[in-house]
């Protein structure tokens, strides 16, 4: 521990985000960096605990005491190593990460807690920027090819450990470029698409084979894969969205998130002209129904397109300002999350159930809500309208953020013949291994949606056992 009372002299110190009137004009990210020498007293605060709670809250087991102290003291190349010996790609999580190490720190349980996230990405952008990160190409190739099917992080990490191993790997992507939601969901303002650029070029050099615009299961079959390939990989993510079964739902107008948030990242990389752009929020009056991130991605995404209004509204109730007592720390606080899309001006409303869509016969016009209650019965969240609390809110544009169901079946999972358990996520055994001999999976596909952490930890894993199967063999 480089100082025994750093945490006493020095405040939490966050970098802060660029001024809204400035960032709503544009999409580039909107955090921004702390000098060298504040991030470096930032790390200082850390208390390198006796037992960091921390690392046992992070799901790629990160060794921040380690990395804290080695910032701490200057040795930015030592943190870098220490950092990337457990995650594949922490320019991503420290970008995006919703952070459970700092949940879990012991400084926050008054609120304080280490500047984790922000500390990774600082020592990662500063490994790219003096040079620290090169490619490095296996010494030794094994002579096994492995194929993964479906390229976001889950997909990127499996490919990169197993290819660092000496496998000659590749990776198939359905979509024009490579990184799944990270380039096609998370909007640029989050995380600037040149950073995922930065890696794969890095992974390419480095032996790794990307093909890209290949849908595994329609272009090429999954059998063909297993018959060329010595252990597969599938990372579909999941990408059957929950769809909001009530009248009207047809209307021109409503549309799901990822068909929204997708458009305009194409636009920002140039492969759709914004005239092209369908699925815009330009002067209208935009309804997201959902609370979660991806919501909050819209509502930064169409203030972004100039829309006329968003209004998010959800149907579980507005989470505490605090803690409560059945959510005590470590654990990861649900408490209200304001999102920086948030501060850039929406109306958020919560206990709203969306009952139907109203509209011109083509196009809808609006939603027709009620304002819902929840009581607990016998440990079961039930929810009760509240009478005379029905009303249209006015739209011209519906966004369905309600979360994503399972991976898509059509295709590779029903051509392969993989088995999927009672929520249709791929069923795996604790080796990641699927019913069909060689095949394995990893991701949201296995675990339904989740994290970009969750995905880098879940396809570390499956690269652990298929080099192990593959040794086997
Ligand atoms: C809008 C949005 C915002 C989010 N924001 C955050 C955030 O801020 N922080 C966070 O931690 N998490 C966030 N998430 C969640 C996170 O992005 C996912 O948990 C993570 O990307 C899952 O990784 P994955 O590799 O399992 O799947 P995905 O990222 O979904 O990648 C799966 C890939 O497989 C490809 N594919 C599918 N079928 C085939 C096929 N048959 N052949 C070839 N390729 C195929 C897809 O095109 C896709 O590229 C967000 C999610 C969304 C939707
Ligand atoms: S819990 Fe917080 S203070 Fe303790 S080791 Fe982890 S980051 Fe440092």
């Amino acid at each position: 521990m480089g100082d025994i009372t750093g945490f006493l002299k020095i405040k939490h110190k966050e970098a802060g985000n660029r001024p809204i009137h400035e960032r709503i004009c544009d999409f580039s990210e909107v955090e921004q960096v702390l000098n060298s020498e504040d991030r470096m007293l930032q790390a200082s605060r850390c208390m390198e605990c006796g037992i960091p709670f921390c690392h046992w809250s992070c799901p790629v087991d990160n060794l921040i005491p380690e990395w804290n102290d080695l910032l701490f003291s200057g040795n930015w190349r030592g943190a870098y190593e220490r950092l990337s010996a457990t995650n594949n790609f922490p320019e991503f999580t420290g970008r995006i990460c919703p952070a459970p190490c700092e949940h879990a720190c012991v400084l926050n349980i008054h609120n304080e807690p280490v500047t984790i996230r922000e500390n990774e990405v600082a020592i990662t952008e500063k490994a790219f920027s003096e040079g620290y990160i090169k490619p490095v190409p296996p010494k030794k190739r094994t002579g096994k090819t492995v194929a993964i099917i479906g390229s976001g992080p889950a997909g990127m990490a499996a490919a990169d450990l197993l290819n660092k191993t000496g496998h000659l790997v590749t990776l198939f992507e359905k979509d024009e470029k490579a990184g799944g939601l990270l380039r096609f969901g998370i909007p640029d303002f989050k995380l600037s698409k040149v950073t995922i650029d930065r890696r794969l070029d890095l992974m390419m050099k480095e032996g790794l084979i990307i093909r890209t615009g290949v849908t595994v299961g329609n272009d090429i079959s999954g059998k063909e894969l297993t018959e060329n390939f010595d252990a597969i990989c599938i990372a579909i993510g999941s990408g059957h969205p929950r769809p909001l079964k009530v009248e009207g739902s047809e209307f021109e107008g409503i549309h799901f998130a990822m068909d929204f948030l997708a458009a305009q990242n194409r636009v920002n990389a140039g492969t759709l002209q914004a005239s092209n752009n369908q699925v815009n929020a330009d002067g209208k009056r935009v309804l997201v129904i959902g609370g979660g991130d991806t919501g909050s991605d819209c509502v930064g995404t169409a203030i972004r397109q100039k829309a006329l209004s968003v209004t998010q509204i959800e149907i579980l109730p507005r989470p505490p300002e605090t803690r409560l007592q059945s959510n005590p720390w470590p654990y990861f606080s649900k408490t209200l999350k304001t999102s920086t899309s948030h501060e850039e001006g929406c109306e958020r409303l919560w206990n709203i159930s969306t009952l139907r869509f109203v509209g011109d016969g083509r196009s809808t016009k609006g939603a027709e809500v009620e304002e819902v209650s929840w009581e607990t019965i016998g440990g079961k969240h039930t929810m009760n309208p509240v009478p005379g609390t029905r009303r249209v809110i006015e739209t011209d544009m519906v966004l369905l953020a309600l979360g994503f169901e399972h991976p898509v079946l059509e295709g590779l999972l029903t051509e392969m013949e993989v088995e999927v358990d009672s929520r249709k996520n791929i069923k795996v055994d604790s080796c990641l291994s699927t019913n069909v001999p060689k095949v394995f999976a990893a991701g949201d596909s296995v675990s339904g949606a989740s994290l970009v952490v969750n995905a880098i930890a879940s396809g570390r894993m499956s690269a652990k056992e298929i080099d192990r199967y593959l040794r086997s063999t």
